[in-house]
């Protein structure tokens, strides 16, 4: 998709320091990684959002983030951990419009880390039961092709 920056880059239009690419996937080194080693698993068809992809490229994605996870942990970089990091819409941090998912190394005391908001606590059961009833209608209506999340 032309504007797009991921598109531009496996097209070979901006340098990229490439790891792998496969019919469905392409991995990427991280322009600003969280710490050495992170990587960008993505799809090689534009879609913006998760629920644009195929089940196959999302597939594909996941079995080569566990792949990377694998390489990570055998590259001689800092690893002691690893995190799977994948931001869909803006408000989830979501910066390129083009789904992808971060895989990066993780260490103690590296300084990355997600917070809680002001309200975290534990829910009700109530309310996680009225929260699965919704969340159920919503994935069989996403199932029967009813939904207009179309990805781009
Ligand atoms: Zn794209």
């Amino acid at each position: 998709v032309s504007g797009c920056v991921f598109c531009d880059l496996l097209a070979g239009g901006i340098p990229v320091s490439l790891v792998h690419r496969d019919p469905l996937c392409a991995v990427v080194v991280d322009l600003r990684p969280v710490n050495p080693g992170h990587v960008l698993v993505m799809p090689v068809r534009h879609a913006s959002s998760l629920a644009g992809l195929t089940d196959a490229e999302g597939a594909a994605m996941f079995a080569l983030a566990r792949r990377m996870d694998a390489a990570l942990r055998g590259s001689g970089l800092r690893c002691e951990g690893v995190n799977l990091l994948l931001a869909d819409g803006e408000a989830a941090g979501q910066e390129v419009f083009h789904a992808h998912l971060h895989v990066f190394p993780r260490f103690a005391g590296d300084g990355f880390g997600l917070r809680f908001g002001p309200d975290y606590r534990r829910a009700r059961r109530a309310e996680m039961d009225r929260v699965a009833a919704l969340l159920a209608d919503s994935l069989a209506a996403f199932d029967r092709g009813e939904d207009d999340r179309d990805g781009g």
